[in-house]
């Protein structure tokens, strides 16, 4: 397919173990896929301990205790969840069952970089909107107008993420709702929401409170982030159920396995590692923030796990000599930020150490 071998592979954040392996070095630092650094929950291991021995067992195809889980949590409609095997796998299904060829997906430019390649994938094409300027109040921020302005008959989804990664930057509740409304009935409006237990502000938008409203929104959010379990694979979507209906004829049967499944439900449970997580990040976000800017920096404001900074010049050299000092962060070149650079906010310590080895990297 024409639209497969255009697209630009995802680029994961570099392993610790690779980097290790490279340099010969020990204790190395990655700050570059907004993982949590407290860890999964105790409470998801103990889960998962307890299960080992029934690996034999496919795992529940309907994912029946965490659908119901998450429902009683989110007070949602059980028939409108869509598991998937991280949000990633849901942002697919969507794509493989709401795009084609002749259709096309509607984001902003500086987008999470799963919508150009789920778009791509299924031969779809692409309308990306122009994101604010870098002097604008939500500098690289989705321009909702810009985007309103991309969609036509041909449009099967609009892909928004709030808040979005790699920028941090966010979308109001008033915004965005009056946007969903706008956007005609045949379009799925996807609304992002991986970092979303993470944004502390009240006034930030929650999206699921909307779903009875639009038939056509599509919410997703992960078990990556906060819940600390980005490696065992495991997100959903809520939607309406003919929504979810769609999803569901183009999941492969088993694609959440059964030690995710269980540990999600545990996870969802532990209010303390979620606090903890939390609050981790609220006093980590305000010192790599004020860190940078008294570096004399320029962050891009963030809500989410993670700060994307300007150094003012090009990141790929800095990014390099990092690694050399062992810490690892992201370059986000690939979505047209050469001069800036991703960090995750960490533990105190970790923080202070990204930030003392970019001062020395600089000088
Ligand atoms: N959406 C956004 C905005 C993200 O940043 C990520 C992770 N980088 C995802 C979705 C996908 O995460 P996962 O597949 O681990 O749930």
């Amino acid at each position: 397919m024409p639209g497969v071998q255009s697209l630009q592979p995802y680029q994961p954040g570099k392993p610790t173990e690779e980097l290790e392996r490279e340099l010969g070095i020990t204790n190395s630092l990655k700050l570059a896929s907004n993982e949590n650094p407290l860890g999964p929950s105790p409470q998801a291991v103990a889960a998962m301990l307890g299960q080992l021995d029934q690996l034999h067992l496919y795992p529940d195809g309907n994912g029946f205790r965490l659908k119901h889980a998450l429902s009683s949590h989110l007070g949602v409609d059980v028939g409108g969840i869509t598991l998937g095997n991280g949000s990633n796998d849901v942002l697919d299904l969507i794509a493989r069952a709401y795009l084609g060829p002749g259709r096309n997906a509607v984001f902003s430019q500086y987008a999470f970089a799963v919508y150009p390649i789920a778009t791509q994938a299924v031969g779809a094409e692409m309308h990306i909107a122009p994101a604010y300027p870098a002097d604008h109040d939500m500098p690289y921020g989705h321009d909702l107008d810009a985007m309103f302005d991309q969609i036509d008959e041909q449009t099967g989804v609009v892909f928004i993420a709030n808040p979005n990664n790699p920028t941090g930057t966010w979308l109001g509740a008033d915004v965005l709702e009056q946007f969903v409304t706008r956007v005609p009935d045949h379009v799925i409006v996807v609304i992002d929401e991986a970092y979303f237990e993470y944004v502390s502000d009240e006034m930030h938008p929650d999206a699921l409170k909307w779903l009875t409203k639009f038939q056509n929104l599509v919410v997703t959010r992960t078990f990556s982030k906060i819940y600390g379990l980005a490696g065992l694979r495991v997100g959903y979507a809520v939607s309406s159920p003919e929504v979810a209906d769609a999803l569901n004829r183009v999941r492969q049967p088993f694609n959440v396995n059964s030690l995710a499944l269980l540990a999600a439900e545990a996870a969802l449970q532990d209010r303390t590692h979620i606090e903890q997580s939390i609050a981790m990040n609220s006093c980590g976000l305000l010192q790599l923030s004020d860190g940078l800017k008294q570096m004399g920096l320029t962050c891009i404001p963030s809500i989410a796990n993670f700060i994307t900074v300007s150094l003012g010049r090009e990141a790929a050299p800095v990014y390099e000599a990092l690694l050399r000092e062992g810490v690892i962060v992201r370059p986000v070149a690939n979505y047209g930020l050469s001069e800036h650079l991703r960090i995750t906010v960490s533990t105190e310590a970790d923080n202070l150490r990204v930030l003392e080895s970019l001062k020395k990297v600089l000088e």
